[in-house]
């Protein structure tokens, strides 16, 4: 029997225990209505304050200031893709810019081409994907519409540090794997997104943070539902929201607030998981080899691989056996990867650690 405790899953990501049982209740009525929350009205005067208090919630997390709307809409991070370049870059004097740091943005970079003209500022293909630049090297152009970027790459496990600071264009992150899961400074941001489901909630959700000076670079003349200010005079509420997911997603904003203590205490938890599980790895670095070089080390996604290929199957099995699941790495690099995002709790990487260190002592 697998542990829902010990998923280290890439995505969907775990969900606490408490959001669940919650879920479970609401699914077949709600507390404070008597409705399931899956027939409860877009509407209705409940769902408008749901959405209030999941934006409020995340203004208090990280200190946003009003000058940014806060949306919730479908599509995933995919659609981000095309959405960032149809809206902030339909008629660019210079081509929007990218940074290529992996697996996800290398898709980010092949959507937004098919809508604009992309430009790679750093490429980290020659490395294999395995470190990250240095923000004051990057050649840019100032009449670029946008630098995108991805905070953390979530196939590779590689995690920058910090924003790069007065780049004199809108900075655009896809923080979709590491939201929530450290402070940043959103003042560095023109927008930045996440969907839910690796750090905040079930599949259906996408958050986007807008500043407010970013919509008057809109064309005119794009299909509603593909331009932000449609949303944003809508209120996240123009067709029908998906009611669950953000329901969801407020409930773990409720667990991060009132069970963890807020974003501070999160960082705290997640660096030393990521340092637990790391750790376990050097020890055994004659077996095991970790995928990013050490300065770009993600804590959110720890991607390595057995260097003896036999051990990869047989360490599978065993972690399968004791309960583990989620551990096979992305299709696109192979080896295993364990995804350590907010709901899964330090005991939970504390076992796997010892699971390492077991099998490092039995086929070492
Ligand atoms: C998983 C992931 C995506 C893809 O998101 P979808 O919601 O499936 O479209 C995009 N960006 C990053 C950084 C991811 O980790």
């Amino acid at each position: 029997m697998l542990s829902n405790l010990l998923n280290f899953s890439g995505g969907p990501g775990a969900l606490p225990p408490s959001v669940l049982d919650q879920t479970q209740r609401a699914i077949s009525a709600l507390p404070d209505t008597g409705i399931s929350i899956l027939g409860m009205s877009h509407r209705s005067s409940w769902f408008k304050a749901l959405l209030q208090e999941a934006q409020d919630n995340i203004r208090g997390f990280l200190g946003v200031p009003e000058r940014y709307h806060i949306l919730f809409l479908q599509g995933g991070s995919s659609l981000q893709f095309s959405m960032i370049p149809m809206n902030f870059a339909a008629a660019p004097k210079a081509p929007a810019e990218f940074v290529a740091s992996g697996y996800w943005s290398r898709k980010a970079i092949g959507e937004a081409a098919a809508v604009t003209p992309a430009r790679i500022v750093w490429d980290g293909a020659d490395s294999g994907y395995r470190r990250l630049p240095a923000w004051s090297t990057l050649e840019r152009s100032a009449e670029s519409p946008f630098l995108h970027y991805i905070s953390n790459e979530t196939v590779e496990g590689l995690q920058f540090r910090d924003a790069p600071s007065d780049i004199g264009v809108p900075l655009i992150a896809d923080m979709s794997s590491d939201f929530l899961s450290r402070r940043f400074d959103i003042n560095d941001y023109a927008m930045v997104y996440a969907h839910a489901q690796k750090n905040l909630g079930p599949a259906g959700v996408t958050l986007t943070l807008i500043d407010d000076a970013m919509l008057s670079r809109i064309p005119a003349g794009l299909p509603p539902m593909l331009d932000y200010r449609t949303h944003v005079e809508h209120g996240s509420n123009y067709n029908t929201p998906p009611v669950f997911s953000i329901y969801v997603l407020n409930l773990v904003s409720r667990w991060l607030r009132d069970e963890i203590g807020g974003v501070d205490a999160m960082e705290a938890i997640n660096r030393r998981k990521a340092q637990t599980l790391y750790q376990a790895l050097e020890r055994h670095a004659g077996m095991t080899e970790i995928h990013a070089d050490p300065a770009a080390r993600s804590a959110m996604n720890v991607a390595f691989r057995f260097r003896d290929p036999v051990l990869h199957d047989v360490f599978l099995t065993e972690a399968h056996a004791a309960g583990f699941s989620g551990l096979e790495g992305h299709r696109s690099i192979g080896g295993l990867r364990a995804s350590l995002y907010n709901a899964v709790s330090e005991q939970a990487v504390q076992q796997l650690a010892g699971l390492i260190d077991d099998f490092a002592r039995r086929h070492g």
